[in-house]
């Protein structure tokens, strides 16, 4: 199976942010997913974007954000 390429356009940079998917982390993003659309972060170029994914790896919505939080 080709990767599954998903397309957002991401406020941040102002850019149309392509991401290929190998088979391998689509069944696994599936398996974790609880409920859809389901949410993917993707971390580029210093920020991130919160790219909600339906079942069939389909866009459904992109949060972005400059912030993480990471406890010591
Ligand atoms: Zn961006």
């Amino acid at each position: 199976m080709p990767p599954t390429t998903i397309r957002f356009y991401c406020d941040i940079c102002k850019k149309t942010v392509s991401v290929a998917l190998p088979e391998d982390f689509c069944n696994d993003f599936k398996k974790s997913a609880d409920k859809w659309p389901y949410p993917l972060v993707y971390p580029h170029e210093g920020h991130y974007a919160i790219v909600y994914l339906d079942e069939d790896m389909k866009e459904r919505g992109v949060n972005v954000s400059r912030m993480v939080f990471k406890e010591n």
